[in-house]
């Protein structure tokens, strides 16, 4: 059920409704929009009697959802949502650009690519300090030295820090030191840790599980959202498919399926997307081109020595030089964007 208040509600109005979906057992979701007021109902097993809430001033309408989703549906929220992300924001009129190397390695490394970052218009820096790989041999990610080596690139360079979570304790520090948590792919469907992450009160990247449908996705993004936190960004990072030209199939098509059923903004990973350096700017640029709300850009100074996905690294030159590129699309498109 989704409550739809009238545009002159007020704030007791909707306070009252609240009050009766809590006395119902049930869970309030206020999203507050720029023309009225929506308060999403969960933790209801069966349907919900509309007659609770139809007659009580300021409700405009009491609607059944029969959708899977309810919270980041555009039915409760029909204007997109724009996530603020440290001091900067996903999803609105800016492209985002979220730029670093796959794994923090050493000091060296970190800031050479940081400073090369803090020189293109990209407000985001990224960086695992914690790596899923498919090897337990493989370089496991420098933990929590890795996040207070991110918090000084924060205060030197001014960028938002990204980074990637992979159990609860990796939650907690990256809470501590980061400004937005990114669930990878492998986690995407990680039911008790998507849970986890939606009581925090830091925005979520939630990247696109390897072989996840349209629905599985939102789905995973409706649990985080079903735990209180709303500030879920999307992304596109490719899935597996026949094709072996490149490590992933990039699912441009997903972006306008996006923007049709839910608010939430949706960036794309060209870098896990293709995993070959050459394919990366392309790539990039025709995710622009669909109406991306940003990109996540792997960058490395030697990506030749680097300790993970060194083959789908940019340079800092290739990267200025596909910041630049994606800035004069997204700037012919934004008159006609989403
Ligand atoms: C990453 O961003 O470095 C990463 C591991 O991504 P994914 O979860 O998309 O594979
Ligand atoms: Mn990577």
């Amino acid at each position: 059920m989704l409550i739809v208040m009238k545009a002159d509600a007020t704030q007791n109005d909707v306070e009252r409704v609240i009050g009766i979906i809590e006395k119902l057992g049930f869970r309030p979701h206020t999203m507050p929009g720029a023309a009225r007021t929506a308060i999403g109902i969960t933790g209801n097993a069966g349907a919900v009697d509309p007659a609770h809430f139809e007659n009580l001033t300021g409700v405009a309408e009491a609607i059944r959802v029969t959708k899977p989703y309810k919270l980041i549906s555009k039915d409760l929220r029909p204007e997109k949502s724009v996530i603020k992300v440290g001091n900067a924001v996903i999803g609105g009129n800016e492209l985002a650009i979220i730029a670093g190397p796959c794994a923090l390695e050493n000091a060296k490394q970190v800031f050479s690519v940081a400073e090369a970052v803090s020189r293109s218009s990209a407000k985001f820096f990224r960086g695992g300090a914690f790596k899923p790989r498919t090897s337990p041999y493989a370089f496991q990610g420098m933990g929590e030295d890795g996040l207070k080596m991110l918090a000084d690139v924060r205060d030197q360079f001014g960028l938002n820090i990204v980074t990637e979570a992979m159990d609860e304790r990796g939650i907690d520090l990256v809470e501590k030191y980061g400004d937005c948590i990114q669930i990878g792919a492998r986690n995407m469907q990680n039911f008790s840790l998507l849970k986890y992450v939606g009581q925090t009160r830091k925005p979520v990247l939630l990247k696109r599980g390897m072989s996840a449908t349209l629905d599985e996705f939102l789905l995973a993004a409706e649990y985080i959202m079903a735990e209180g936190n709303y500030d879920v960004i999307l992304c596109e990072r490719g899935i597996r498919t026949f094709g072996t030209h490149a490590r992933n199939t990039m699912d441009l098509s997903i972006v306008p399926a996006v923007h049709r059923l839910t608010h939430l903004p949706i960036i794309i990973d060209p870098s896990h997307g293709t995993g070959r350096n050459y394919m990366v700017n392309p790539m990039a640029r025709a995710g622009v081109a669909v109406g991306a709300d940003g990109l996540i850009i792997e960058v490395h100074s030697q990506p030749e020595e680097a300790l993970c996905d060194g083959a789908q690294a940019l340079t800092p030159t290739q990267y200025l030089e596909l910041a630049e590129q994606v800035k004069v699309i997204h700037d012919v498109l934004m008159p006609v964007a989403v």
